[in-house]
């Protein structure tokens, strides 16, 4: 009986291991296929671009960032005028002779200084006096009065009030300039369609300002040239 069993088993494992021997032979199991994904879409610049960035086209706000026309020096060398009584030596330095309060219409003077051969100067020392509001000097303190220098391209901005009438006299602003350790022009500034310019004696349409808007504000340019190399 064992003897059968033992046998019939041994059958068994014949016909199985045989039948392994036969079966075909397998080849390894197949590696995963790995899915092929579609290359993924090169985004397109034009989709997602974003456009270029520009320069930012905000008007200057201030007189300091106009862009001041490219220097012109045909009408030659700016003419000396008479300083008047009211001229204070000392003042102060500053850029703005605007004061808390103050009455008038506020303007911005700007421009360059420049030698007769039109090559800004740097450094250059201008000295401004004039009248308030109502054509009043102050003669005791230093209202309305004040100097400063031109930066490294030659250009002045000074913040002020238009400068009233008095009897005789035309809207003007008095000023000297001074190249360094070059003599000293004094003159005077005046402004375009104001009545009183042509019946004012000393008046010169070479020291006329140019009016530009900016943002609103009144910006008057002036270039100064000096007889100067
Ligand atoms: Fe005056």
């Amino acid at each position: 009986m064992f003897d059968k069993r033992l046998a019939h088993t041994l059958i068994l494992m014949a016909i199985v291991s045989f039948a392994a021997g036969c079966a075909p032979t397998q080849t390894a199991a197949p590696i995963a296929t790995r899915t092929v994904l579609p290359p993924a879409p090169i985004p397109t610049l034009a989709a997602t671009a974003v456009p270029p960035a520009q320069a930012p086209t905000v008007a200057p706000t201030t007189a300091a960032q106009l862009t001041l026309p490219q220097p012109d020096c045909s009408q030659g060398v700016t003419p000396a005028q008479t300083e008047g009584p009211y001229y204070k030596a000392n003042t102060p330095e500053r850029a703005s002779l605007l004061e808390p309060g103050m009455a008038g219409t506020k303007i911005v003077v700007t421009g360059y200084v420049l030698t007769r051969n039109c090559r800004p100067i740097a450094r250059a020392w201008l000295d401004f006096w004039q009248a308030d509001d109502k054509g009043e000097y102050d003669n005791r303190g230093y209202s309305l009065r004040g100097h400063l220098f031109t930066d490294a391209d030659g250009r002045y901005t000074l913040e002020t009030i238009l400068p009233g009438l008095y009897p005789g006299r035309t809207r003007h602003i008095h000023v000297k300039v001074q190249a360094p350790n070059q003599p000293i022009v004094t003159t005077q500034l005046y402004f375009p369609e104001v009545q009183q310019n042509n019946r004012d004696g000393i008046y010169k349409t070479k020291l006329l300002v140019t009016w530009q808007d900016v943002s609103g504000a009144k910006v008057a340019l002036y270039n100064f040239v000096l007889n100067v190399n």
